[in-house]
């Protein structure tokens, strides 16, 4: 692989270190998942003397030292009959110490990894198995020895899965015998990036065949696998039109890890030849949840192209325990965005109207983050290890890890910029042809720097991008990028009418809406989530953390709210809410006529319409 780096672990062999890379056996016994602990065997090469071996802290596509130490337990080390002595490093919890004795050239080890019992969110160190299914992550479950890069260490991998589940993964099969199956020896590098999903339910869904191209699929129920056949066509439609924009491809062949449950972590992670995307159980079967859900595959498969075949050059990190560097992010994860976007239209995932809606979302949102004021958009990527765990309190003073949303709207920005000075002649699908696309590679890294970006979009389009980016990822508002959307003939405005997209995500996420009349964004049960700085609900001293309990006197419900943001408009009185703050009741009096307010995007029919352009299906 192609992977290099500055500073990079040397390879130079310690005294207790093979002089060349080693293969490693690991047996991983996954039949007790339901009860969440995972048992796993190593056999490593090891010399005399002290052999340092790691637990994966960098976990790739997490952007963050966030691997899950704090769930290894088990851990013991054997040689020769007996059991060796270990100890943590002082200074990095993820290393550990091992004294082997002489005359030995293999230790093993055995640990459990204890995924969470309890549920528990974040990425894929949150829970991820029930009593139905479980998704195996190589890097929660191994130890690699010190003095290597992760594509020079070999793995020889088996799985025993509980009996009767069935199972996929990228990861080449070798053998299956009974509940047990064995893997083709295969870099860490790779097995890593190889997650495996296990379940009772287990639907595999053909999408393509050259490449192969499949979901596989794992519910918590067998119905809840039973989409409507259209779904299927949108997948198949998203494979095509993936293939349309880049060009080639650079995978063997490409699984969609698919998780659907109540039970586990929701969210998605990115590998070269699949994805381990996590939702609500009934997100295929369900109308409402399948529009929520419908931009996550798009993104995740993205990725294969953005992000890990081209990868910011500071995070093709040689190993799991050199630190990732998050600045080009909004590269990675932004420019992924957007095209996880513009797919899910092209594949018929979303309709136009739908995907406009979720833009109008986007662009509501970001303009109404007056933590732009102190943090610039850089800021949220260089920053991301620590974002990506902040809560979601205060959300729009502190920001978040924003060049996710933002950055779709700046490459929608550089999308008609290119279309704008090419005179249609040119897209940005031009430019994933020439950084993502041809020719088709198996797996591999082609690392890139912020110049690489700036000189392929001139061979697009000449532009000062150096000058259009710096702008952009620094720059400390007022509002939001809005100069893609006005560009591609569209603007946001606000009417009392909440969109479809929009009500259905109030309703899968339990939140009340007032962001834009109030600045106050609510859970059903009235506890405030945020507050939006300069707003009447911050102005009148209202806060995250503290609880809606009563609307002019009436006990709080989103409809009780909107009544009275309704009659507020025409009458005289202060809309006054009852709040609790740490056990104490205060009223809190907003003068406000503003109404409801929810964003849309609509037709400036003074310019031609490229938005429509751009989402249409090639
Ligand atoms: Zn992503």
């Amino acid at each position: 692989m192609a992977v290099s780096a500055g500073g990079a672990t040397k390879p130079t062999a310690t005294p207790a270190s093979p002089a060349s890379p080693p293969t490693v056996t690991l047996a991983v016994d996954a039949t007790a998942a339901p009860r969440k602990i995972f048992h796993a065997t190593l056999k490593i090469p090891a010399a005399p003397g002290d052999l340092t071996l790691y637990y994966p802290k960098w976990i790739p596509g997490e952007h963050a030292p966030d691997g899950p130490v704090i769930d290894l337990a088990g851990l013991k080390f054997f040689a020769a009959g007996k059991t060796l002595k270990w100890r943590r490093d002082l200074l990095d919890g993820f290393t550990l110490h091992v004294e082997v004795p002489t005359g030995v050239s293999e230790i093993s080890a055995e640990l459990d990894f204890l995924s969470p019992a309890t549920f528990e969110g974040g990425f894929s160190a949150g829970s991820s198995a029930t009593d139905k299914l479980a998704i195996i992550s190589w890097n929660q479950v191994l130890l690699y020895p010190k003095g290597f890069k992760s594509d020079d260490i070999n793995y020889s991998a088996s799985l025993k899965l509980p009996e009767g589940w069935k199972f996929g993964t990228p990861l080449p099969v070798i053998g299956q015998s009974g509940n047990e199956i064995k893997f083709a020896t295969v870099s860490l590098t790779t097995l890593v990036d190889s997650p495996v999903i296990t379940g009772e339910f287990l639907k595999v869904v053909p999408l393509a065949s050259n490449p192969v191209t499949e979901m596989d699929i794992a519910a918590d129920s067998a119905a809840a696998l039973e989409a409507p056949p259209e779904v299927w066509d949108h997948y198949r439609s998203l494979v095509d039109q993936a293939q349309k924009l880049f060009g080639a491809h650079h995978y063997r062949d490409y699984h969609f890890l698919y998780t659907l449950s109540d039970h586990v972590a929701h969210f998605g992670l990115e590998h070269h030849e699949s994805d381990d995307s996590r939702v609500g159980e009934r997100s295929l079967v369900d109308d409402g949840a399948r529009k929520m859900s419908a931009s996550l595959l798009p993104h995740e498969y993205v990725h294969s192209w953005n992000g890990k075949f081209r990868r910011p050059a500071d995070l093709a990190t040689p190993d799991y325990q050199q630190p990732m560097q998050d600045d080009l992010l909004w590269v990675y994860e932004g420019l992924t965005n957007y095209l996880g976007f513009v797919l899910t239209a092209r594949s018929g995932l979303l309709t136009p109207d739908q995907d406009r809606d979720d833009l109008a979302l986007t662009a509501a949102s970001l303009d109404h983050t007056p933590g732009r004021e102190w943090r610039n958009l850089q800021d949220t990527a260089d920053a991301a290890p620590q974002l990506y765990f902040s809560s979601r309190s205060w959300n729009s003073w502190r920001r978040s890890t924003d060049f996710y949303d933002e950055d779709t709207l700046n490459w929608l920005w550089a999308d008609v910029i290119i279309r704008q000075q090419t005179n249609g002649a040119k897209t940005l699908d031009d430019f994933c042809h020439l950084f993502h696309g041809a020719p088709s590679t198996a797996p591999m890294v082609k690392p890139y720097t912020f110049d690489d970006v700036v000189n392929t979009l001139n061979q697009v389009a000449a532009y000062d991008w150096r000058s259009f980016w710096t702008e952009r990822l620094t720059n400390h508002g007022p509002g939001a990028p809005l100069g893609g959307i006005a560009g591609s003939g569209w603007k946001v405005v606000y009417d009392e009418t909440p969109s479809a997209m929009e009500s259905g995500f109030m309703g899968a996420r339990n939140f009340v809406d007032a962001t834009y009349s109030l600045g106050l964004i609510l859970n059903d049960d009235g506890s405030i989530g945020d507050t939006i700085e300069g707003m009447p609900a911050a102005l009148a001293g209202i806060g995250p953390g503290m609880k809606l309990v009563a609307v002019n006197g009436r006990r709080f419900s989103g409809e009780v709210l909107r009544d009275a943001l309704k009659s507020a408009k025409t009458g005289s009185a202060p809309i006054e809410l009852l709040v609790e703050n740490t056990d104490y009741y205060k009223t809190y009096k907003i003068d406000y006529r503003g109404g409801e307010k929810y964003p849309h995007l609509v037709r400036d029919d003074s310019k031609p319409d490229l938005l429509s352009e751009i989402l249409k299906a090639k």
